[in-house]
């Protein structure tokens, strides 16, 4: 099979090992005689699988006892919904608007309450994060939501803002695990998996305990997070394979050394990339360097007339799926924690050539 690196924002390349793993493990999981996809959910090989992957989850990301972890469908867009529905309870939420991801969640949010904007960097062309000190936040809040990693537009922060007690409602879809975060300082966390977890259909959430007694009577029972919490995320048959592939995803990274370990390779991927944008003409990244993506790096061309010929090229060098997300065009580079140095080294060396 030729050397390829995928650079696809998600669904999103997969640490080799894993595939391997899950290749092996396919037809026969641990002497079962059954494939992971053939399990009952309830029977005892797949409860043992769930039961290490969230245990595993639990270790990489520090989470504390008193946080829930579930494991839904319907992704992040369907917890935009659910966030409200789970949490409002007839108060304001602030939503602080940082990109493409963030305003669509205001939009999803706003059928199910009063829905405050009280941050939006729209007019900056979501180039950089409002100051914390700018953001409008209402006194009594159901809670604050923003997006750390916008994958659109190449826009991260990890600063946590002080919101007085007001639980802050994170959506980490494209960065969870790429590097340590202090858990208790958020109410909710929530991300789909095919980013940098693994495939598409599951939906983590953590959830403070204290967090689940305000949902709406409305909330649908698979989405009404305290149901889940009390039934092990099983009021309905959750994605039993992604749950899978995610526990193996789990075990590969505390074998890499963790989330810190990752860190440090995922920092030297992005400098490697961002270096060489700031040094050459040729191609440029627009966000303001405090607030540049380590997992998303969008780029342009200053000659967009070669945008057909670079991707062509970018193919035929095995460097695949580098073409902008269609509402902003350019090029995005997703170098997820599964993205080995040596894609970012291929790519940028790729770059040279054809700038040259
Ligand atoms: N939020 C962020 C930050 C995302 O990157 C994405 C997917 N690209 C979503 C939300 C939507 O996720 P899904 O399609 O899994 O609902």
């Amino acid at each position: 099979m030729k050397q390829i690196f995928n650079f696809s924002a998600g669904p999103a390349v997969l640490p080799k090992p894993v595939l391997e793993r899950a290749q092996a493990e396919m037809l026969d999981w641990h002497g079962s005689g059954m494939s992971v996809m053939e399990m009952s959910h309830r029977g005892k090989e797949f409860t043992s699988i769930l039961e290490k992957t969230e245990a595993d989850f639990r270790q990489l990301l520090r989470i504390p006892a008193n946080y829930k972890v579930l494991f839904l469908q319907g992704g992040a867009i369907a917890e935009n919904a659910m966030i409200p529905l789970n949490l409002l309870n007839g108060k304001t939420a602030d939503y602080v608007v940082t990109g493409a991801w963030s305003k669509r969640s205001v939009e999803d949010a706003r059928a199910y309450g009063n829905i405050h904007v009280a941050a939006d960097a729209e007019q900056t062309g979501f180039t950089t994060v409002p100051d914390f000190a700018s953001w409008q936040l209402t006194p009594d809040a159901a809670y604050v939501h923003y997006c750390t990693n916008e994958t659109i537009n190449g826009v991260e922060f990890l600063q946590v803002p002080e919101t007085h007690g007001v639980p802050i409602v994170a959506d980490m879809s494209s960065h969870i695990l790429s590097r340590p975060i202090d858990v208790s300082k958020y109410g909710v966390i929530y991300g789909g998996a095919q980013k940098n977890i693994g495939p598409a259909g599951l939906c983590l959430v953590i959830v403070r305990e204290d967090l689940l007694a305000q949902a709406s009577p409305l909330t649908p029972a698979v989405f009404h997070w305290k149901t889940q919490a009390d039934n092990q995320s099983m009021i309905n048959t959750p994605p039993t394979y992604s749950i899978y592939i995610a526990g193996l995803v789990f075990e590969w990274l505390l074998a890499q050394g963790g989330v810190e370990a990752m860190e440090q390779i995922n920092i030297a991927k992005a400098n490697l990339l961002y270096d060489y944008l700031d040094q050459t003409d040729f191609y440029y990244n627009p966000i303001q360097p405090a607030y540049r993506s380590r997992m998303n790096i969008p780029f342009r061309l200053r000659d967009e007339t070669l945008n057909d010929a670079f991707l062509k090229a970018a193919d035929l060098h095995g460097l695949l799926q580098l073409k902008g997300h269609r509402t902003v065009g350019g090029m995005r580079a997703s170098i997820y924690n599964a993205m080995p140095i040596e894609g970012v080294q291929a790519l940028v060396a790729f770059m040279q050539t054809f700038e040259k």
